[in-house]
C-alpha cells in the first residue's frame, strides 16, 4: 500500500485527501459547489473524484475514516449536508448513498453559542450539531462503546473548561495526535499546532481573535515503509499574527518543517503580512516571522496553494504578491509553488494526486512520465528533479 495526498481544485476553498499506508483515509474540509453537480457546467466534479477514490464498508457504505474540518467557513465545508450522512449511523440510507464518517476531528469552536462574530452557514451549522451529538454520546456511553460513526476527536481545549472532561478524546495543542478511528495509527503521527489559545497579551489577542481559531496539524506521513516520508503542513485559514506566534514557539524545533505545505487561506497576502495589498501594493512588507515559520520546507518541497487561477490585480486571496512570495521560499529549497485552480491547466484542471515513496511525495503525473524516460518510450533528458 502507497501512502497517497490528493489536493481537489475547488477554487478558492480547502479539500485534501490523505490515504495513508494503513490504507485509512483521512479527509480535510470540503468545498462541493452545487455546480460540480450539474453537467451543463464546467466546474469539476469533486464529489465524483472524491468517490472514486473511496471504499465501501461491510454495509456497503462508502466511508472516509476521519472528516476534519479546520474551521467552520463556507469555503471549508459546503457540500457536506448534501453529500455526507450527518446524524447516528442507525438512521444511514441506502437509497441516498451518501459517505459515511467513522470518526470526525473538530475544533472546540463548535462549543461557542453562534454570535456578532460566529455566524454559521448551514453545513457548518449540521457540521456543529453532528459535532455535539457525538461528543454527547461519548459522555453518556464512554469511550469503549463508541464506534464507527460515532466518533470524535476534539483538537485543542476551548476557553472557560467546556473541554476539560473529555479526557480520552481530547487533543491539547503541543500534543500528537495518533489515534485514526479510534486506534494507534502507525502510518501517520500529526502534531496539532492550532487552534491558538487567547493571548493574555491584550494586543496580540486583539490580532489574533480574527482567524486563530483554525486546526494547524503537520502531519508525518509514512511512505515507501518508512516512518515521515512526508510532512504535510496545513494550517485552514490562519493568518499572519497566528504563524508570528508559532514561529516564536517552534523556531528551535522541527515541527513546522514539510514536504507539502497547503498555504493558509488561499494565497492570501494576510497570511504573510500586517500591510494591506490593496491599500499599500509593493510597500506592503512581509513579516519576518510569520515567512519563517512558513518556509520551513525540505529539499524539494511543493508548496500548494488551493484557490483560484492567480492573476496579476489586486485581488486577495489568491494574491499576486503572495504567489510571488512562496514562489521565493520554493526555490530555496530546490521546491516547487503549484496552484489548485491551474492544475494541469487553467482550462480544465485535475486532482493534483502525490504519491509517496520512501524518498517523500512525488506529483503522480510526474511519476508517470517518469516511467516512461525509464521505460524508453520516451527518449531524452528527464526534465522532473526530485528532492
Ligand atoms: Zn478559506
Amino acid at each position: 500500500m502507497v501512502a497517497e495526498l490528493t489536493v481537489f481544485p475547488v477554487d478558492n476553498g480547502d479539500m485534501t485527501l490523505i490515504e495513508l499506508e494503513s490504507g485509512r483515509k483521512i479527509l480535510i474540509d470540503v468545498n462541493i459547489r452545487g455546480a460540480a453537480d450539474n453537467p451543463d457546467d464546467s466546474t469539476p466534479d469533486v464529489a465524483k473524484m472524491l468517490r472514486e477514490k473511496l471504499k465501501r464498508d461491510s454495509q456497503g457504505r462508502l466511508y472516509v475514516d476521519v472528516f476534519l474540518l479546520s474551521h467552520p467557513d463556507k469555503d471549508h465545508c459546503l457540500g457536506l449536508e448534501r453529500h455526507f450522512h450527518l446524524g447516528s449511523p442507525d438512521t444511514y440510507s441506502k437509497s441516498d448513498d451518501k459517505i459515511f464518517i467513522r470518526e470526525i476531528w473538530s475544533s472546540p469552536i463548535v462549543f461557542r453559542r453562534a454570535s456578532r462574530i460566529l455566524i454559521l452557514c448551514p453545513d457548518a451549522s449540521s457540521f456543529s450539531t453532528e459535532a455535539r451529538r457525538r461528543v454527547r454520546y461519548f459522555r453518556e456511553n464512554g469511550l469503549a462503546r463508541v464506534g464507527d460513526g460515532n466518533r470524535i476527536q476534539i483538537m485543542g481545549e476551548d476557553e472557560n473548561g467546556k473541554t476539560d472532561d473529555l479526557g480520552s478524546i481530547l487533543v491539547k495543542v503541543g500534543q500528537l495526535v495518533t489515534k485514526v478511528n479510534g486506534v494507534v495509527d502507525y502510518s501517520m503521527t500529526a502534531k496539532l499546532l492550532g487552534p491558538l489559545p487567547k493571548s493574555d497579551n491584550e494586543e496580540e489577542e486583539e490580532a489574533l481573535a480574527k482567524n486563530r481559531s483554525s486546526v494547524i496539524l503537520s502531519f508525518d506521513i509514512k511512505g515507501g515503509g518508512v516512518n515521515d516520508a512526508c510532512r504535510f503542513l496545513t494550517g485552514g485559514d490562519a493568518e499572519v499574527a497566528v504563524w508570528e506566534r508559532l514561529w516564536t514557539e517552534h523556531q528551535n524545533t522541527d515541527w513546522l518543517e514539510y514536504d507539502i505545505l497547503q498555504t493558509p487561506h488561499h494565497c492570501s497576502w494576510r497570511s504573510l503580512s500586517h500591510d494591506s495589498w490593496s491599500n499599500l501594493g509593493e510597500k506592503a512588507k512581509v513579516s519576518e516571522d510569520a515567512r519563517n515559520a512558513l518556509s520551513q520546507g525540505r529539499s524539494g518541497a511543493f508548496i500548494v496553494a488551493s484557490c483560484k487561477p492567480i492573476s496579476a490585480n489586486d485581488s486577495d486571496p489568491p494574491c499576486i504578491r503572495a504567489k510571488r512570495e512562496y514562489e521565493a521560499i520554493a526555490k530555496e529549497v530546490s521546491g516547487e509553488f503549484l496552484c489548485t485552480g491551474e492544475y494541469p491547466t487553467k482550462k480544465s484542471p485535475d486532482v493534483m494526486e502525490f504519491e509517496i515513496d520512501k524518498s517523500g511525495p512525488r506529483l503522480k503525473s510526474k511519476v508517470m512520465a517518469e516511467s516512461l524516460y525509464s521505460t524508453g518510450i520516451i527518449i531524452g533528458k528527464q526534465p522532473f528533479g526530485h528532492g
